[in-house]
């Protein structure tokens, strides 16, 4: 008899806490726990959701006394939140403990790709510099014009990075927020216009499919450098691909893809970008921080307590 079903890549260190605390059956995905027989699926009140497949209005109909999806990360595009709605199923998620990581991480990639740190390595490990002398010049970061596309948690917190660096700060959310003296933008295009270095914080879902549009690539221009740590979807992933390869814009440092982990072959062949495996919120420290909050949202739901973070 359980009450708490955790779904997804829950790793060893995550695993003990679920099936200590709730005695929660494990399984690795929402097909795996579709295949759960009737009777288990009919115990469960909680899912610990782990991961970026789908769980939508099919899934959760297999779980008749669902009440709680407890997501681990902040985004939770995978979840249909109005199917859980309609449902009277609450959705949690692992809001502000990973917001350092994830703008640390922006931060890696503006440094890197400006300063070439990844080809300037090759440099030294293939002994070209013994042989052929100084790596070539590179880009200043420091002191630049830079953007922020969707100033929410993260973005405010890669903004406020940016303003140690000396840079000059634009944003575009769809309302103005209180900031120290940063340009605000309303519309995409005219914040690309403005700025170097374009940094991409928005929610995934519909609402943001390809947000960050040809045409604010285009706007870019030839200096132009994009960082994505939101989701694949947020950006025109082909019209990006055409610009570093045709050189329209300069380079891009991404986290996140459409399809990951499957990413499109034409990042593996550009010398200009900074790909990364969707590792932002991934040190140990943080990610202990959001299972801990997943089970405390859990462990609320069974109690009949508030949820800390819920989002519907
Ligand atoms: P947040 O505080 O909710 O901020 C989200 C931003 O998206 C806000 O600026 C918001 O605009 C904007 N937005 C929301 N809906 C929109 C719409 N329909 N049209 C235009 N803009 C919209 O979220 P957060 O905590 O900063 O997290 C942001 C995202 O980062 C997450 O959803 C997740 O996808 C991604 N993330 C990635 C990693 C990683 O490992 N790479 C880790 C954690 C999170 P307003 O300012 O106008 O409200």
């Amino acid at each position: 008899m359980t009450a708490t079903l955790a779904i997804g890549p829950y790793n060893a260190s995550e695993r003990p806490a679920l099936e200590e605390t709730f005695q929660a059956h494990i399984v690795a995905n929402a097909t795996e726990a579709c295949g759960l027989e009737a009777a288990t699926r009919a115990e469960i009140k909680a899912i610990a959701y782990k991961g970026h497949l789908p769980f939508g209005a099919a899934e959760m109909d297999l779980f008749p006394n669902l009440g709680v999806i407890a997501n681990y990360g902040v985004g939770y595009d995978a979840i249909d939140v109005a199917a859980a709605s309609a449902r009277s199923i609450k959705v949690t998620n692992t809001p502000d403990v990973l917001n350092d990581d994830v703008a640390d991480l922006a931060i890696a990639m503006w440094i890197s790709q400006g300063r070439e740190m990844r080809q300037a390595e090759a440099w030294v490990r293939d002994g070209n510099w013994a042989t052929k002398g100084d790596y070539r010049l590179n880009r200043k970061v420091s002191a630049s014009k830079v953007g922020v596309m969707g100033m929410g948690r993260i973005g405010r917190d890669i903004a406020d990075r940016l303003a140690a660096f000396k840079t000059e700060v634009h944003y575009h959310s769809r309302s103005e927020k209180q900031t120290p003296g940063w340009t605000y933008h309303a519309d995409p295009v005219s914040l690309a216009k403005a700025v170097d270095f374009l940094f991409v914080a928005l929610v995934g879902g519909a609402a943001t499919q390809n947000y960050v549009s040809k045409e604010v690539i285009a706007a870019l221009g030839p200096r132009g450098v994009l960082i994505n740590i939101s989701r694949g979807s947020t950006v025109d992933e082909e019209a990006l691909l055409d610009a570093l390869e045709n050189g329209t814009i300069a380079g891009a440092g991404l986290d996140v893809f459409v399809g990951e982990p499957k990413i499109n072959p034409r990042f593996l062949t550009l010398d200009n970008v900074v790909l990364q495996p969707h590792q932002g919120s991934g040190t140990v420290e943080t990610r202990a921080a959001m299972a801990k909050l997943q089970r405390d949202n859990v462990g609320a739901h069974l109690a009949g307590t508030a949820l800390l973070t819920p989002v519907n």
